[in-house]
């Protein structure tokens, strides 16, 4: 013995991020596998852009003005935050680390730059970059959506080469080749 007592082995709970290129799918396995596992807890994220039809305040985002974002950041509320094709997004900070106190793991759904922002304020946090199959096919999704003006799918493309490179720094790459195999195997990487 060095004359320490024996510490058990850490196991705090995981804080995992998934990343990836705008439209290479991120929500669509998240929702994919929480429908199958209501449990698996997600991060809800503010943002100032408008609502999507269909999309509710506190389900997908919490919807909120640029003053309020402004807020948010002044008074340290948000554990990172980007802007992202002329919008600002945020994850709030408490509900995360108060998940992480009750030893819960914590998924956060956010694009690259938040990534980097949270592998250096929590260093522990697995990063999980999901990847689409090809280029054509993330351009077919991003142009496909249909709702979002020629403009702003540009914008996004640019921002999606630009994210493709940042693969080599993630721990783990998924392939979104299905909806299905990605959802179960980002499960698997939670707990
Ligand atoms: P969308 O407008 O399509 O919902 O999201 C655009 C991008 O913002 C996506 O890549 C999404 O992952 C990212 N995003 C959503 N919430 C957050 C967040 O809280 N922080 C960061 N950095 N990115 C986010």
């Amino acid at each position: 013995s060095r004359g320490t007592s024996p510490v058990p082995p850490a196991r705090r709970p995981r804080l995992t991020v998934l990343s990836g290129p705008s439209g290479v799918g991120k929500s669509t396995v998240v929702a994919h596998m929480r429908k199958a596992h209501p449990e698996v807890w997600l991060s809800v994220s503010c943002t100032t852009r408008k609502p999507r039809p269909g999309e509710q305040e506190g389900v997908q985002y919490f919807f909120v003005d640029d003053e309020q974002f402004d807020k948010l950041i002044a008074n340290g509320e948000l554990l990172e935050w980007a802007e992202f094709a002329g919008n600002r997004y945020g994850t709030p900070r408490k509900a995360v680390l108060d998940r992480l106190d009750a030893g819960e793991p914590v998924l956060l759904e956010i694009d690259l730059q938040g990534a980097r922002q949270v592998r250096e304020t929590m260093p522990e946090a697995q990063l999980v970059f999901l990847a689409p199959p090809s280029w054509d096919e993330l351009v077919r999704r991003l142009t496909g959506r249909g709702t979002e003006s020629p403009e702003v799918i540009e914008r996004r493309l640019a921002a999606a080469k630009v994210e493709l490179a940042a693969e080599s720094e993630f721990d783990t790459t998924l392939v979104n080749t299905s909806v299905e195999d990605v959802a179960r195997e980002l499960l698997a990487l939670l707990s």
